[in-house]
């Protein structure tokens, strides 16, 4: 099913793990097998690391990090714009890269280049920004010295939905700051961070600042690294359940912790709105990634006098999608990540159905090979159905209808999440009431997509901790110390 162009790159990714500066396979020989998730098909077999192998990648960070915190930032800054300029340049082959694991439509694995790129230049930038404080006490009789200092070895978990931007998020601002790191990519997409640490390799990094693995045992082999009293942070990107897990076990040490958790989006229409920029929003917070993004939509809470025109008109937008493999031109649906997603999605729609909704189009699982699922419209989606309590991660549109404001609001904060809300609406005074009402970590007002390195990106409430992206997201990665001394 693959052309040349794939076969070459993929021969071009390591099929190894990085420590301390060497490709090696896992201790075991163990290897994982990738699949393309629109064919089904295998495209690579990969280390498999087991626990001695995470070990050994916690001991090459923990072995590095004095020599790379007492690098000049400014030289650190120059790795990472490095490594930006060699990104632009290898830009299409990570996008085919991500199409091919992952599964995004190609236009969209470009946006997501472009994006993670973005991290690389933003903190190869905010390294030399590291900032501290000096001061007179209030007495008198001393003065008050306040500096930054890198917290240590961390440890970064991603997901499979942006194998590459999650990876630059978090290794980006690490570096920026001082911080070795061990790496650790999800197992259904692991091709674009080992191709991204090469890059690294490429751009000059010196021996064991970053190190990779890859493995099928992901709870086994990260919990002794968690474990481990030389490491100072955990920066995790993944669902709420685990990140819950992963929180008990960095109490043990005491660890700084960054968790980029589940969303569940509202997106607020409201009669005021400009209907043609509450669809074109729709469709971007909606169906970008397949509807598989932290940041997607999920309940579209739109007011009753135009539920009916919205529904109509982002219902011909939906059956106007090109539904197939994300390499192939034209096509804007391309599958989702696996089986499970695909259950998931038919089940709460049926769900939905089931408790009253109207199915406005789609519905359906696509006959394979490949995971598909058919874009979906439902409406008059009834309180209590599960998909307004479950992130959907599939590209399925439920619209719930409301008649007042504060309705709106309290429908909206209605979750345990807080992660982002979209809402529309064309007069200022209300686009203001809902900054101040909404439960949420960012706000997209009359747009359908936030994300930006140069702004600070995280969650409310089950949505997580911390901040990644904009001046916030290098002091994930930064401590500080107070020093008081007398007056000269
Ligand atoms: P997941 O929680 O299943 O997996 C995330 C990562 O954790 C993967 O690398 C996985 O291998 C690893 N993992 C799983 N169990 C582990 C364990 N016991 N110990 C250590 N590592 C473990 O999530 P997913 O299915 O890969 O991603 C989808 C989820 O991620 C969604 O809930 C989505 O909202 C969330 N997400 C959040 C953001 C954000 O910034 N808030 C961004 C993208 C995705």
């Amino acid at each position: 099913m693959t052309d040349n162009r794939e076969t070459d790159l993929l021969a071009a990714v390591p099929d190894s793990l990085f420590i301390g500066g060497d490709w090696r396979p896992a201790a075991s020989g163990n290897t994982l097998e990738v699949f393309d998730p629109a064919t089904g098909l295998v495209v690579k077999e990969i280390a498999d690391a087991g626990v001695d192998d995470g070990k050994a990648a916690m001991n090459a960070a923990a072995d590095a990090f004095p020599a790379w915190a007492a690098i000049p930032a400014r030289e650190r800054g120059e790795i990472l714009r490095r490594a930006f300029d060699l990104l632009q340049e290898r830009k299409e082959d990570f996008a085919l890269l991500m199409t091919i694991e992952m599964g995004k439509p190609l236009a969209e694995a470009r946006g997501e280049v472009a994006y993670g790129g973005e991290f690389l230049r933003w903190f190869s930038e905010e390294a030399a920004r590291v900032q501290g404080r000096y001061a007179a006490n209030p007495e008198g009789t001393g003065r008050m010295i306040v500096t930054q200092h890198p917290v240590g070895p961390c440890f970064l978990i991603t997901p499979w939905n942006f194998p590459l931007a999650m990876a630059t998020r978090k290794i980006a601002p690490a570096l920026a700051a001082g911080c070795t790191v061990v790496i650790k990519p999800a197992e259904l997409t692991p091709l674009t961070t080992l191709y991204f640490v090469k890059l690294l390799e490429d751009a000059g990094l010196p021996k064991g600042v970053v190190n990779v693995f890859t493995t099928s045992t992901s709870g086994a082999v990260s919990e002794p690294i968690i474990r481990d009293p030389r490491l100072r942070k955990l920066s995790f990107t993944g669902s709420t359940g685990v990140g819950q897990k992963l929180l008990e076990q960095a109490a043990h040490g005491v660890l700084r912790t960054s968790m980029e958790l589940g969303g569940n989006a509202p997106f607020v229409v409201f009669d005021d709105a400009d209907l043609d920029k509450a669809v074109e929003g729709a469709m971007l917070a909606k169906f970008r990634n397949i509807g598989q993004a932290c940041t997607a939509a999920n309940r579209f809470i739109v007011h009753r006098s135009v539920a009916e025109a919205f529904a109509r008109r982002v219902t011909e937008r939906v059956e106007g999608f090109a539904i197939g493999r994300g390499t192939e031109e034209g096509v804007t649906i391309g599958p989702l990540i696996d089986d499970r997603a695909v259950a998931k999605a038919k089940s709460l729609v049926e769900d939905a159905v089931s408790r009253g909704a109207q199915l406005k189009t789609g519905g359906k699982a696509v006959d394979g090979p490949g995971t598909f699922y058919e874009p979906t419209v439902v409406t008059d989606v009834q309180p209590g159905s599960d998909i307004l309590r479950e992130e959907i991660f599939g590209p399925v549109l439920a619209i719930v209808p409301f008649d007042t404001e504060d309705e709106a609001v309290s429908i909206a904060n209605d979750t345990e999440y807080g992660l982002v809300s979209y809402v529309f609406t064309e007069s200022l005074s209300r686009g203001q009431r809902m900054i101040d009402k909404l439960e949420t970590g960012m706000m997209g007002l009359n747009v359908g997509v936030v994300s930006n390195a140069a702004a600070p990106f995280g969650g409310w409430k089950m949505s997580g901790l911390g901040r990644e992206g904009g001046a916030e997201g290098i002091h994930e990665y930064l401590q500080t110390k107070y020093t008081l001394t007398p007056n000269p």
